[in-house]
C-alpha cells in the first residue's frame, strides 16, 4: 500500500468518522438544550405554584381579618376600640388597631397620647397615610401581579359562596330568613352586605413600605364611608405560616427560595448557598406581598438533568468516535504491514535467487572451461579452481543461512553447546577468511585477548555468526582496507567487536538492519547482492546462544558490531 494510498484510506476513515461524532455531538447538545428548556419550565410552574399557594393564603387571611373585624359589634368609638384592643390582644395575626375617621384623622390611638412605644411606632410609620397624603388602596404592582392576585380572589370567592351555601339554615319563615341574612351573612367587602343596622361600606388593603419592610394593613368603611377602622398585620406571624406552601424537600437538583424586597432571602429549601451571583432557573412574584418572589436555583453541584448528560454522551461519544479510528486504524496499519511483509518476501525471493545465480554461473563457466581442457597454463588452471571452491562456500554460507533462518523462524533451531576456547576458534574462523579479505585488498587487524575465558557455547552458531559479520565488511566496507577484531574479557563474559572504516550505515537505518530482509539499498540493482537475513540471523543466534548483537557506530565512521557472550556458569 503506498503512503498515498495509505493517507487516503485513513481519510476516508476519518472524516465520515468525525462528521458522525460531530452530528451526534450536535443532536445532544440539542437535547440538552430541551432538557434545559423542559428543566426550567417544570421549575417555573413549580415555583408559580407556590407564589400562588402564598397569595391564597394571604388572600384568605385577608378575607378571614376582614370578615372577623366586620363581624365586631358596632357601637360609639370608645367601645369599638375596647373590642379592637381585645381582637388584637387575642389574634396573632394582629399587630396593630386603628379608627381613623376623614377630616377628623387618627381617632385611634391617639396620636397626642400614644400608650406604648409600639403605637407611636405604628403612627410614625403610617403618618401620610393618616394625614390623607397616600392612597389608602394601592394600585396594582404589575400585571401579573394582578392577574395572580384577581385569580386568588375569584378562588376566594368561589370558595366563600360555597362556605355560605354549607351553612345556610333552613328556610323557615320570612322573618328568620331575614334574621339569618343579617350579621356577616352577605358577602364581607360586597356592597350592601354588613351588621345589622350600620351602614358599612368598601373595605381595603394597602401594603406599606416602611423601614425598608413591607406591611400590610387592612381596613373598611363605616359610617357612610366617613370612618375606617383597620388593622396591621403581624408580618412575622403571616408569613411564618405561609411556609407550608415550600415543599419540604427541595426538588432534585434545586433549591427554592422565597426572597424578600431587600434581596434577602426569607425562606429556602435546598443546599445551595445563594449569593448575588447565583443565577436563578425561574422567578415568580408574589402578588400579595410587592417585591417578594419565590426563585428557583440550580445547584452549584451541576444537578442539572442537562450538563450531567452533555458531559456524559460527550464522554460517550467521544470513546466511540476514537474506538472507531483505533480500530480503523489497526485494521489499516495491519493490512499495510501485511502488505510491506508480502513485498519482502517476494524481493527475499528475487534476491535469493540472484545470490544464487552469480555463483553458480561462475562455477559453471569456470567448470566448463577446464573440462573442455581450454586452459593449459597450470597457473591459471589453478586460479579458476581456488575460484570455483570460493564460490561453492558462498553458496554454502548462502544456502545455510537460508536454511538457519527457516528453521529459526519456526522455532526449530537446536544449539549444540559445548565447551569451546573462544580466542583458538576465533583465529581458526579468522585464517580461513584471511584470503577472502586480502582478495578485497582488506587487512585484517586481530586484537584478541588470549586470556579469555573458555565458555560455553554453539560453535556453528559462533561461525555463522563470524562469517555473517565478514562477509558484510568484505561487501560494504572494502574501501575502507581494514577490518579490526578485538576480543575482550568482560564482567558479563566475553565481548567481541567487529569494526570497519567503510562508509558506515546512515543513522535511519540503523534501527532497523537487524530486521529481517531489510537492506539500506534493497533494489536488484544494488551494488551488492543480498537477502537482507545476514545480521537478522546473527542477532537471533548470539540470543539463542544467551548473548547479544548490537550496532554501535565505530568512531572513524565505519561500523562496528558488538558481539556479546553469556560467560561459563559455574557448576
Ligand atoms: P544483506 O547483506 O544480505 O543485505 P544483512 O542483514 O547482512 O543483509 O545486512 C543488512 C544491511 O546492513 C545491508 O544491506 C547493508 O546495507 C548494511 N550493512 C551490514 N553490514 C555493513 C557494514 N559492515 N558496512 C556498511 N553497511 C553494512
Amino acid at each position: 500500500m503506498t503512503r498515498f494510498r495509505l493517507i487516503t484510506t485513513w481519510l476516508l476513515l476519518l472524516i465520515p468518522t468525525l462528521l458522525l461524532g460531530i452530528g451526534a455531538l450536535y443532536l445532544l447538545k440539542g437535547e440538552e438544550d430541551r432538557l434545559e428548556r423542559s428543566a426550567r419550565a417544570t421549575a417555573r410552574d413549580r415555583i408559580s405554584a407556590i407564589a400562588g399557594n402564598i397569595d391564597l393564603a394571604v388572600a384568605e387571611v385577608k378575607d378571614g381579618l376582614v370578615e372577623t373585624l366586620r363581624g365586631l359589634p358596632q357601637g360609639g368609638i370608645l367601645r369599638q376600640t375596647d373590642l379592637l384592643e381585645d381582637w388584637k390582644r387575642g389574634n396573632p395575626l394582629v399587630r396593630n388597631v386603628f379608627v381613623w375617621e376623614g377630616g377628623r384623622g387618627l381617632r385611634y390611638p391617639d396620636p397626642e397620647m400614644p400608650s406604648s412605644d409600639e403605637e407611636a411606632d405604628f403612627i410614625r410609620r403610617y403618618l401620610p397615610l393618616f394625614a390623607d397624603q397616600a392612597a389608602w388602596q394601592a394600585p396594582p404592582d404589575d400585571s401579573r401581579g394582578a392577574a395572580s392576585e384577581d385569580m386568588a380572589s375569584s378562588i376566594l370567592l368561589e370558595r366563600r359562596e360555597l362556605r355560605q351555601l354549607a351553612k345556610q339554615a333552613p328556610i323557615a319563615s320570612e322573618a328568620s330568613a331575614d334574621r339569618a341574612a343579617a350579621p356577616g351573612a352577605g358577602l364581607a367587602g360586597a356592597p350592601g352586605a354588613g351588621l345589622a343596622g350600620a351602614a358599612i361600606g368598601a373595605s381595603g388593603w394597602r401594603p406599606w413600605f416602611a423601614d425598608n419592610r413591607l406591611h400590610l394593613l387592612g381596613w373598611y368603611e363605616t359610617d357612610g364611608g366617613s370612618r375606617r377602622i383597620g388593622f396591621e398585620v403581624e408580618m412575622m406571624a403571616l408569613l411564618s405560616r405561609l411556609l407550608g406552601n415550600f415543599p419540604p424537600d427541595a426538588p432534585y437538583g434545586e433549591t427554592i427560595a422565597l426572597i424578600d424586597g431587600n434581596g434577602d432571602i426569607f425562606h429556602q429549601v435546598g443546599p445551595l448557598e445563594i449569593s448575588a451571583d447565583s443565577r436563578p432557573l425561574a422567578a415568580a412574584s408574589v402578588a400579595s406581598l410587592p417585591h417578594w418572589m419565590v426563585t428557583a436555583y440550580p445547584n452549584a453541584d451541576g444537578g442539572r438533568s442537562g450538563t450531567g448528560f452533555l458531559l456524559i454522551s460527550s464522554l460517550l461519544v467521544g470513546t466511540f468516535v476514537v474506538a472507531i479510528l483505533l480500530g480503523g486504524s489497526l485494521l489499516l496499519w495491519q493490512a499495510h504491514r501485511n502488505q510491506v511483509d508480502a513485498r519482502q518476501k517476494t524481493s527475499f525471493v528475487s534476491n535469493v535467487s540472484h545470490e544464487l545465480k552469480t555463483p553458480l554461473t561462475t562455477i559453471r563457466m569456470y567448470a566448463e572451461m577446464l573440462g573442455e581442457k581450454r586452459i593449459e597454463d597450470a597457473g591459471r588452471q589453478q586460479s579458476y579452481l581456488r575460484t570455483i571452491i570460493r564460490e561453492s562456500q558462498r553458496l554454502t554460507r548462502l544456502v545455510n543461512n537460508v536454511l538457519d533462518f527457516s528453521r529459526l523462524e519456526q522455532g526449530r533451531k537446536a544449539f549444540a553447546k559445548e565447551e569451546i576456547a573462544l580466542p583458538s576458534l576465533l583465529h581458526e574462523l579468522l585464517d580461513s577468511q584471511q584470503v577472502r579479505l586480502e582478495d578485497a585488498g582488506m587487512q585484517l587487524i586481530r586484537e584478541v585477548d588470549a586470556a579469555v575465558a573458555p565458555i560455553e557455547s554453539d560453535r556453528d552458531a559462533l561461525e555463522q555468526i563470524v562469517l555473517n559479520l565478514v562477509d558484510n565488511a568484505i561487501k560494504y566496507a572494502a574501501e575502507g582496507k581494514s577490518l579490526t577484531v578485538e576480543l575482550q574479557q568482560q564482567k558479563g563474559g566475553p565481548v567481541v567487536r567487529f569494526k570497519d572504516d567503510g562508509p558506515g550505515i546512515p543513522a535511519g537505518h540503523r534501527g532497523r538492519i537487524f530486521d529481517k530482509f531489510h537492506r539500506v539499498d534493497a533494489s536488484l540493482t544494488a551494488r551488492q547482492q543480498g537477502s537482507g537475513l545476514g545480521l537478522s540471523i546473527a542477532r537471533q543466534l548470539a540470543e539463542g546462544l544467551g548473548g547479544s548483537l548490537s550496532f554501535c557506530p565505530n568512531t572513524g565512521g565505519g561500523c562496528c558490531f558488538e558481539l556479546t557472550l553469556p560467560a561459563r556458569s559455574d557448576r
